[in-house]
């Protein structure tokens, strides 16, 4: 922030930070209530659905559609009513002042009355190139959207947490096997969610091993696993191979100014999108770490927008 000129920043009554489902259902219901928003694409604009093949689960697309082109016409509506979309990354804000202050890209000055967060959240992944080469042709981050690609094959999910506990009993009702692989001898996961996956028939925990490598050509067709124990590596014949290792919301440039809990995801008030600073909205997976849809991201896009403009309405009565 520091050596940037503001006395000439482009100013707009609403910006709107991200453009995921959320973002984008924000910047439809801002146009479309006249408040003409300015929208900061983000480093991945469309969000997390841009790496996801065909979506099955959002409503009124009977027949799916695949995610680019679901994020191709979700930013066409919000255009076709006056949002303008603007490439470039927030880098940094000040929430301290009024108008808001951000900057994109380190040297361009943005100010707004009122500032929509939906920077949305990034699956982790284990960080090896097979893994990202196959993203999408059996390696996928959300059990949710893509289980069901996987119906009677050998599915693999990689991590010992809450997340991992749910894809994998999720993964149960498609999968003819499902092995939960762990880098160590016990899970983090509560006792109820570790009991269930335990006990179900069709998992198989790999304790203290890890995964060295996605195996395939065109799709997975394998992992290298390791026993940590004795070094042993040895290949784990799977088509769908699912990584839930956590989500990292992507907040941390709000930390000065916006209450986060201790995983990162943005505090908003009861029933609503009020952060803790007065006009200042948050929505979608930047905020939500439950739910992480993206008919629920929409959903509070949409809340986001509404909060705001009737927040701005009160303050120029
Ligand atoms: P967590 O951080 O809880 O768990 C991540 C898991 O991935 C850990 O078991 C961790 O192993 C493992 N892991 C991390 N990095 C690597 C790596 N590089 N290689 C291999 N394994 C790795 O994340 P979750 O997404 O599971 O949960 C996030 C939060 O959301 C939690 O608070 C959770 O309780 C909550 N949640 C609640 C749900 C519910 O209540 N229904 C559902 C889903 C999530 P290790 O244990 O060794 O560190």
């Amino acid at each position: 922030m520091e050596g940037i000129d503001f006395s000439s920043a482009e100013h707009r009554k609403v910006v709107i930070i991200g453009t995921g489902p959320a973002g984008l259902t924000a910047a439809l219901y801002s146009a479309r209530a006249n408040m003409s928003p300015l929208v900061i694409q983000g480093p991945e604009p469309g969000g997390q659905l841009i790496t996801t093949t065909d979506v099955e689960n959002y409503p009124g697309f009977p027949d799916g559609i695949m995610g680019p082109e679901m994020m191709q016409k979700f930013e066409a509506q919000a255009e076709r009513f006056g949002a303008e979309l603007q490439w470039g990354t927030v880098t940094s804000v000040d929430f301290s002042v009024r108008p808001f202050r951000m900057v994109v890209d380190e040297e361009k000055a943005i100010t707004a009355n009122a500032v929509i967060i939906s920077t949305g959240a990034s699956a982790q992944y284990l960080g090896l190139e097979n893994e990202s080469r196959l993203l999408g042709k059996g390696v996928s981050a959300c059990a949710t959207c893509d289980g069901a690609f996987f119906r009677e094959q050998d599915i693999a999910i990689v991590g010992g947490g809450d997340t991992a506990m749910e894809e994998a009993l999720f993964l149960t009702r498609f999968g003819s096997k499902v092995y939960v692989i762990h880098r160590r001898d016990e899970f983090r996961a509560s006792k109820i969610m570790q009991e269930r996956v335990l006990k179900h028939p069709k998992v198989e925990v790999l304790w203290n091993t890890t995964v060295e490598d996605v195996l395939g050509g065109e799709f997975v067709e394998g992992l290298l696993i390791k026993d940590v124990k004795t070094n042993e590596t040895k290949e784990l014949p799977v088509q769908g191979f699912f990584v839930a290792i956590g989500h990292k919301p992507n907040t941390s440039i709000f930390a000065d100014f916006i209450d986060r809990d201790e995983t990162g995801y943005i505090k908003t008030k009861p029933d609503s999108t009020y952060t803790n600073v007065e006009g200042v909205f948050a929505c979608g997976d930047a905020q939500d770490h439950v739910y992480r849809q993206a008919i629920t991201a929409a959903g509070t896009g949409c809340m986001a927008a509404i909060d705001a403009e009737r927040w701005l309405t009160d303050q120029e009565d």
